[in-house]
Order: C-alpha cells, then sequence, then structure tokens
C-alpha cells in the first residue's frame, strides 16, 4: 500500500492518534534498507520540482507540524536540500510579532503561500492558531473554535488558484521527546535548541494531542489532506514523507511548457549567426556587415 493512503487521514474521519504506534517502519528494519528508496524519492522530487517550476502554473504547499522536537528541522534538511533554491521557500512561524499580531490569524500565512511554480514549506503554520492558542487559552474559545471553517475556507481558495497542499503531524511518543531532549542537553552544539518551554509543554501533552486530534478531524479534506506520521525513527519519518511529497507531485500531472517561439525560425537564426551571416527581415540570410 502506499504511504499516501496509509497515513492520510480520511476527510470526515476519525482520528485517535494513541491507536498509531510512532515506532512502526513498515517491512523496514533498518535505515540500510531504506536508505535507497529515499534517495530514489529525492531524486524524483528534484526532476518534478524542476517541472513545477518550467511550468509556472501550479504550486505545492508543504505544512510541517509537530510537537517540540518531532523532527521538522530535520524533515526540511534532509528531504528539500537537494532541491532548486530558486523554487523552494522556507518560512518558520514563531509566535506573532506586534504587527502580525494586529492582522487576522491568516494574513502571515497568506503572505508566504507559494507563488506558481514553487514549493512552499511551512515550518509551523497558521495551525499553531488552533493548537498552542487552545492549549493555552490565548483567545477565547468561540473565536479559537471558529477557525477550522476559516482554514478550510482558506485552503480552498489557495486549492483553486493551483497550490497543492500537503499536511504533515510529524508523530513521537513522549519517551521518545525526552531522549531528544536529553541529546539537545548532552550535545553542546545542539544546546541552543533547549528551552524552559520544552519542559513546561510537554506536560500538557494530553491537552496537545486533543487540539491535534480536533484540527485533524476538521480540517483533512481531499483538498488539503492531513497525513500522520510515525516519527520515532527519523529514517522511516523520511521514508514516507518523501514518498508521499514524491507521490503527490506526479499526480499534478506537471510537464514542460510549450515553447512560445517558432523553434525553426530561432535554430536558422543559430545556424546564421554560427556561420557568421544574420537574417534580414524577408527572412533571407546574409553576410553581416563590419
Ligand atoms: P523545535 O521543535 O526544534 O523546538 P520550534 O518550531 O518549536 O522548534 P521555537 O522557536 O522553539 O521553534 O518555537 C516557536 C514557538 O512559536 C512555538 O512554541 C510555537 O508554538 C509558537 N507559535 C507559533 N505560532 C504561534 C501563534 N500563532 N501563537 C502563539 N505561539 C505561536
Ligand atoms: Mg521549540
Amino acid at each position: 500500500m502506499s504511504y499516501i493512503k496509509e497515513f492520510i487521514v480520511s476527510p470526515g474521519g476519525k482520528v485517535q492518534l494513541n491507536k498509531i504506534d510512532p515506532s512502526y517502519t513498515d517491512k523496514h528494519e533498518s535505515h540500510e534498507t531504506a536508505s535507497p528508496h529515499i534517495q530514489e524519492h529525492l531524486k524524483r522530487m528534484s526532476q518534478l520540482q524542476y517541472l513545477l517550476y518550467a511550468d509556472a502554473d501550479q504550486s505545492l504547499l508543504v505544512v510541517l507540524q509537530a510537537l517540540d522536537a518531532g523532527g521538522k528541522d530535520g524533515v526540511i534538511r534532509h528531504l528539500f536540500s537537494g532541491m532548486n533554491p530558486q523554487g523552494t521557500k522556507v518560512f518558520g512561524f514563531k509566535q506573532p510579532s506586534k504587527d502580525e499580531a494586529t492582522h487576522d490569524f491568516l494574513w502571515r500565512a497568506h503572505l508566504r503561500v507559494p507563488s506558481k511554480g514553487d514549493i512552499t514549506i511551512f515550518n509551523r503554520s497558521y495551525y499553531e492558531d488552533v493548537l498552542v492558542v487552545r492549549v493555552h487559552n490565548l483567545v477565547e474559545k468561540k473565536i479559537w473554535s471558529k477557525r477550522y471553517d476559516l482554514i478550510n475556507d482558506f485552503e480552498k481558495i489557495l486549492s483553486n488558484n493551483g497550490t497543492r497542499i500537503i499536511k504533515f503531524l510529524l508523530y513521537i511518543s513522549p519517551e521518545e521527546q525526552l531522549e531528544r531532549f536529553k541529546q539537545r542537553l548532552d550535545d553542546p552544539s545542539r544546546n541552543w535548541k533547549i528551552s524552559d518551554a520544552d519542559y513546561s509543554e510537554r506536560e500538557l501533552w494530553p491537552k496537545y494531542i486533543e487540539a491535534y486530534q480536533e484540527a485533524l478531524e476538521r480540517t483533512s479534506t481531499h483538498h488539503a489532506p492531513w497525513f500522520v506520521i510515525p516519527a520515532n525513527h527519523k529514517w522511516f519519518r523520511d521514508l514516507a514523507i518523501s514518498e508521499i511529497i514524491t507521490d503527490t507531485l506526479e499526480e499534478m500531472g506537471l510537464k514542460l511548457p510549450s515553447t512560445h517561439v517558432n523553434m525553426d525560425d530561432i535554430r536558422n537564426k543559430y545556424h546564421a549567426a554560427e556561420q557568421g551571416q544574420s537574417i534580414n527581415a524577408n527572412g533571407k540570410t546574409e553576410k553581416k556587415s563590419g
């Protein structure tokens, strides 16, 4: 079964995250057996990105969400480093700035959605406005509870404009999170990644799971599906996400655009230039003067 089918949150369906095993690795036992598949996907992704960029008719938005230390940065590093930077953008969403906070919650995201031909990755996203905002009561329930429908409408607008949207929850266990915090503590080069808030947020795990479940149930749609990716094993996470992105790009029917110029004319000009001649207004070759 493809990972699109295996990990998609069926639109309108129920989600029970505790039924999902974050350590799942399918038929793979180790990074070694998964690695050739990941490499194959990365190669294909890069070819498809070339077509997306050349065609400049559609775009792809990849939303990455996770609890702390879920591996969003790793996905971006491993899966997008081989892409052409010209058609790829990454935006991280942190606490809204003063300016951002004076607008509606979708404003800062709308400013950064991909242009035609581009792939854009959101490292966190407008979903924080129904996750951290809900868990910490940053706005009243009567405000955040309306946001699911607003998000669906927003994603519909993007989709109608040629943007494919795929959304990933990188799902790790609390034990794996603690282990990753420990690595950040033990490794001086990763100390900067740890914060007090990581430990206090961890206590709110059940509230985050509840918030994620509702977000997944209410906003997984045909035009913007959610995928829950077992992410305790980083290599399996990368395998599943790279396959889903590749298959999505394949489904988009990308092709090189037809040329807007007469190729025979251009070829004739090229040959004439090669022989030191030019083509006059009547289409005849003549010796270049001077
Ligand atoms: P890591 O997972 O590696 O720790 P990170 O994505 O958590 O990386 P941080 O700079 O640690 O990066 O955290 C960004 C913070 O901004 C998160 O705690 C997130 O919940 C918060 N944030 C994002 N959007 C909003 C929002 N709309 N309102 C309030 N907080 C937000
Ligand atoms: Mg953090």
